[in-house]
This record gives structure tokens, sequence and C-alpha cells, in this order.
């Protein structure tokens, strides 16, 4: 089925949508970004496992569109920030461990 058509069913059945993708949590699973004690976000699990293509501005937009409260989208927009940091911290961490295995192999094959 076409994304538009299953975001449409979704909307028709009441689902929110991502803030990120405009998705429909109808077809879509979701992850949460926690961003103060006990409040998340609630974005698409495929938006929340690429966190470079997460657009802030536009996540702020949407809340603002669904009435949130300015303090806690600025919230988000802390957490935003710190979650791709990490996240751009982990995949440097995780390709640097895979360039020293590759060099390790390469040791051993001489
Ligand atoms: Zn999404």
């Amino acid at each position: 089925m076409f994304k538009q058509i299953k975001n449409w069913l979704g909307s028709v059945k009441g689902f929110v949508t991502c803030p990120n993708c405009g998705d429909s949590y109808w077809w879509k699973p979701t992850s949460i970004i926690w961003y103060s004690s006990g409040r998340g976000l609630s974005i698409c699990t495929e938006c929340y496992n690429n966190p470079v293509n997460l657009n802030i501005n536009q996540i702020k937009h949407s809340l603002y569109k669904y009435h949130w409260d300015w303090k806690n989208v600025e919230a988000v927009g802390t957490a935003l920030i710190k979650f791709k940091e990490e996240s751009e911290h982990e995949t440097k961490k995780n390709k640097q461990e895979k360039e020293v295995s590759t060099d390790q192999k390469n040791n051993l094959q001489h």
C-alpha cells in the first residue's frame, strides 16, 4: 500500500503522526525520546534509528501545531540535540572499532 494512503487511513482512524516524517502511527512502530522525568516524545522507530535525519525545527513546528506548551517544546529541542550528539558519538565509536578490527585482520593475513 502507498505510504500516503496508509497515512490517510491512519488519520481517518484518529492516529497521530510522527512529528519528524509525518507518517501515521497506525502503521509505524514508535519509540520514545525522554525529555524530562516521566515525559517523553514519541517518534516513529524509523526516525529514532536515524537521528541524523531528525529535523529539530520541523519537530518543534509539529509540536506547536499540536498545541504543546512552549516550555515542553524547548525541552524536547534540547533533548533532541543531546540525542543527536550522542548518536553521532556512537556512530564514530562503532566506525573506529570496525576500522581497528579490519586492521587486525590485515595483520593476521601478513
Ligand atoms: Zn518518523
